[in-house]
Parts: structure tokens; sequence; C-alpha cells
């Protein structure tokens, strides 16, 4: 048995798994929610008891069929897309490790390609306000030992990072929370009653774009100290919630990137400087994707901004906060997302109708490798290559290799389509 092993399933990158392997496959993992157990034993996110299909071999679609080849005809047959694409688009990257994100980042310099984070609607504008605000960080394990105050803003935990309320937000047991949910005040807001909303006290449903609204009625009654003109059913309460914490955080979830994403943004960071101006207290975006995080602190590193880096505009580069117009795309290469899982029905029609190609690289079988014209299969980062990922809080942990795979890492594949376009092998 391996003990200790980091789980890839989510940003709270659980590092207390125990796993047991036999040959070259995991036959048990311990320590694990439904939804990261499916990363170990091929199982659906959603249905643990379907399987998943793997891909074991490069794939390349004619005439609406896929056929099995050799990687390097894999190679050769992406590297004719690659080299013909005027206006090509790299998408995805927050379920890469941070050497494939690495990897990727070069690729599309070389490629003058944009490239789009699968969840820059939600995380882009995050990072704007933390920046505008100067806002700081604080680890999952000091929420665990000190927060006596939690608030869920449109997010659902149990849905997106299972074992986050268990080791750190709600139940977990700290230093100075050693009676866990008795000596925490839970609270959600959000628009329909989910499973975090029943120990959520108080949980404040709202209707569909009144965030704002309860937004300013905070503000206006914990900032500016005056009744707001109008108020949303369930404020008063959370100004009480609010002002009585000691040490808090809120968590935001992806449900935000359906709405004024950046507005709201920068309404929770203008409250949370407030809070901070009395108690200690930190915002997050609750990261479903395991190294949504790394990704960002790799383009702040390398182009200095959180958006869609765009490598191919005239000036040499252009970053985006706002999310690609597909029909400006002529090629597509996917990594690290199933892009086809969220699009419309109409935009991927949209692409078809266009043949726009599509390169993917990917463990499974999902809707977009269905599509692609070229698809690589990877090897699993954390469990058949090491990696290295960042948790939701910016901690940076190294994945390891449990189990051996013929198949290739990703960050090898994307320095190999790098290459063909006359780059280095990276590394
Ligand atoms: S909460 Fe996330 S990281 Fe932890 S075991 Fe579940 S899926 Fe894996």
């Amino acid at each position: 048995m391996i003990e200790s092993v980091i789980c890839t399933g989510c940003g709270c990158l659980c590092d207390d798994l125990d796993v047991t392997v036999e040959g070259d496959r995991v036959i048990e993992v311990a320590n694990v929610c439904l939804w990261g157990v499916n990363k170990f034993i091929a199982t659906k996110k959603f249905h643990s008891k379907k399987d998943r299909r793997r891909l074991l071999a490069p794939q390349v679609r004619r005439k609406g069929r896929a056929f099995d080849i050799s990687y390097d005809a894999a190679l050769e047959e992406a590297g004719k897309i690659l080299i013909q694409a005027r206006r090509p688009l790299v998408y995805g990257l927050t379920n890469n490790g941070s050497w494939a994100q690495e990897a990727a980042l070069r690729l599309a310099r070389r490629w003058q390609a944009r490239l789009e984070p699968g969840d820059l609607a939600f995380m882009a504008p995050y990072y704007e306000a933390l920046a505008r605000h100067g806002l700081y960080w604080t680890p999952l394990e000091e929420i665990r030992d000190e927060a006596d105050t939690i608030l869920f803003w449109g997010a659902n935990p149990i849905h997106s990072c299972p074992r986050h309320v268990v080791r750190y937000s709600v139940f977990s047991r700290g230093r100075f929370t050693e009676r866990g949910a008795e000596e925490r005040q839970i609270a959600a807001v959000d628009i329909y009653p989910t499973e975090t909303a029943k120990f959520c006290k108080p949980f404040i449903q709202i209707d569909p774009g009144q965030e704002l609204e309860l937004l300013q009625g905070l503000a206006a009654h914990l900032i500016e100290g005056q009744e707001p003109p109008k108020r949303v059913k369930g404020t008063k309460k959370l100004v009480k919630l609010l002002s009585e914490a000691s040490f808090g955080a809120i968590f935001v979830g992806r449900g935000v990137s359906y709405g004024p994403a950046r507005k709201l943004w920068e309404g929770l960071a203008r409250l949370v400087v407030w809070l901070n101006t009395r108690v200690p207290f930190s915002l997050f975006p609750l990261a479903s994707d395991f190294n949504s995080v790394g990704l960002y602190h790799l383009l702040l590193r390398e182009t200095g901004s959180p958006y869609a880096p765009d490598f191919g505009a005239a000036s040499g580069l252009s970053s985006h906060p706002t999310p690609v117009d597909w029909r400006e795309v002529d090629a597509l290469l996917v990594t690290g997302a199933d892009l086809f899982w969220f699009m419309s029905e109409d935009q991927v029609q949209a692409l078809k109708e266009r043949r726009v190609p599509i390169i993917v690289l990917s463990p499974f079988a999902n809707r977009t490798t269905a599509k692609a014209q070229v698809v690589f299969p990877v090897a699993l980062s954390g469990i058949e290559t090491e990696e290295v990922a960042y948790r939701m809080d910016g901690l940076p942990v190294e994945l390891q290799k449990l189990i051996s795979t013929p198949l290739r890492p990703d960050h090898q594949v994307l320095a190999d389509l790098e290459q063909i376009l006359g780059g280095s092998t990276g590394g």
C-alpha cells in the first residue's frame, strides 16, 4: 500500500489517500471521496458504477470514423493542422499539471495562438479583484484551525470539492475549533437549495440576478452604515453573521461566472477588505479543477496578467478578460478539459460546419475526443506520471507516479508538437 498519496480529483488535492496497487493497476483507494475515486479507478465522475473508457492508442478521424494510428503518424497529422492554422486556440489546461501547462504556453507562443483557460470567466476576474484590493490568501489548514465563520457564495462543495467540508471548512476540527461545526457559523447564498445548504444556517436563497443587490445591501449596512434602498431577504442575517466573525472565509463557486462575474468579485473583494480591517478574512474561488490555480500562477508569472494571452496579436501579445469568440478560431488544441461538455449544441455545430480541426490530449474518451481529428491518449498525472500542481490556496505539491504505463505524459506530447513548429523540446 502506498500512503499519503495526493488526489487530483479537485483543487483540494487531498494528500492522505492510501492506494493499493497490484502490478500496473490500482485496485483499492482509501480516504477518497466518490468524486476522487474516478481518477484512480476509471469510473464516471457522477456515476461511480459506470466505467470510463480509457484511451490507449492515438487516433485520427477520417470521413467521420476514428482509426488507431502510431504516435509518429498522429504527430504528423497534428502537424498539418498546426502549420495550416491562422487563428489557433489552445483551450482548457485547468486539469493539467504545471509542467504540461508550461509546455502548452510554450506551444501557444510558438504557434502564435491564443491560450484560453477553461474557467477564464470564473477565475480571471477573481485575480483581477485580488490584485486591485491587495487581498492575501490563507492556508486551508489555518482556516481549519481558526475560522469560526464560513460563507459559501454560489458554491456547493459537496458537489465540486466533496472533502473540503470535512478537511477544512465545516466539520473539521482544528487547534481552535475542536468541536468542528459546533464552533462555526456556516452560511450559504445560492439560487437553489443545494446539498451544502442543508447544514448552512442561514441559507439565503436568492432569485437569479439578485446577487449584486444582496452584495450592495451588505456593503450599505456594513461599510457605509446605512439602510440600503432595497433589501434582499436574508441581508440582515448575513450582516449579523459577518459582523460577529472573529476569523472567516468566503468560498465562491463557479456559478458566479454565469452572472456579472467581474462586478460580483469586485463587490465581494470590497466586502472582504472591510472585514479585514476588523478580523482576518479571506476570499477564495472553490476551484473544482485540480490545477486551475497553477495555471493562473503561470500566466501571472509569464505574461503579467491572469487573462487569456493571445500570441497572434499584431502587437505580439495581448491578454483578454472575456471568453473567445469561437467564430474567430480556425484550429483548436484541447488539453485538460472536455470542451464540448461545456459548449452549447449550436456552438459545437458551428465549429463542425466550419470544419475547425481539433487536436485533443486526454487520458479518457469524452465528448471532445469523439469529435476530434487527432487524439493523443496521455498518462494520468499523479498516478501514471509525476507532475506538480497548486492546491486551491496556492500551495504547490508534487504528484507522484504510482504505476507504469506505456502512454506518454501530456507535457511530452505538447513538447513534441512544439518541435514540429521548430521549438525546443522544452523540459
Ligand atoms: S475532495 Fe477532491 S482532492 Fe479530496 S478526495 Fe475528493 S476529489 Fe480528491
